[in-house]
């Protein structure tokens, strides 16, 4: 069976930077099981990914575009520490939830000066291409109620 939308897909993947560094695998552990055509990959492997099957092994680099973004200098934000709803000190590497014009966002905390805090909208791995390789280890139908729920059931997704 191909992939396309609406399927449930499980795979394996190592993603690498370009100095060949390991940034996740799901190696040695659980697959990765999800509903392709909904933006649940990066577009740029889920547009890979499609048309292949059960089976298949490919290697595929992403460019930042197609990834998780090209780094935005106005998603950097100082603000006052006292706007931050935290129950203790905020420090280094923190992560908020924030509201941006393009919709709720995490920010990471990048620097504390004084009661100022620097917060950081960009994906950690924002302006990477990013190299997968990944294996298609199944493709099924989504069933009626997993559509509607918008996310697996069984074995590597939801149980309820
Ligand atoms: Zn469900």
């Amino acid at each position: 069976m191909d992939i396309s939308a609406d399927r449930v897909v499980t795979i394996h993947y190592t993603l690498k930077d370009d100095s060949g560094k390991v940034l996740d695998s799901s190696s040695g552990g659980e697959p990765l099981v999800y509903i392709q055509g909904h933006g649940n990959l990066v577009s740029g492997l889920e547009k890979a990914l499609e048309g292949r099957q059960g089976g298949d092994s490919m290697k595929v680099s992403v460019p930042p575009a197609e990834g998780y973004g090209v780094r935005d200098e106005t998603l950097i934000q100082r603000v006052p520490r006292r706007g931050l709803q935290s129950a203790g000190e905020v420090r280094k590497g923190m992560q908020f939830q924030g509201r941006t014009d393009g919709g709720m966002r995490m920010f990471t905390v990048t620097a504390v000066t004084g009661d100022m805090v620097t917060l950081d909208g960009n994906h950690p791995l924002a302006d990477k291409t990013l190299h997968f390789d990944t294996q298609v280890v199944d493709v099924r139908e989504a069933t009626a109620e997993e559509m509607e729920h918008g996310h697996v059931h069984g074995p590597g997704g939801h149980h309820h």
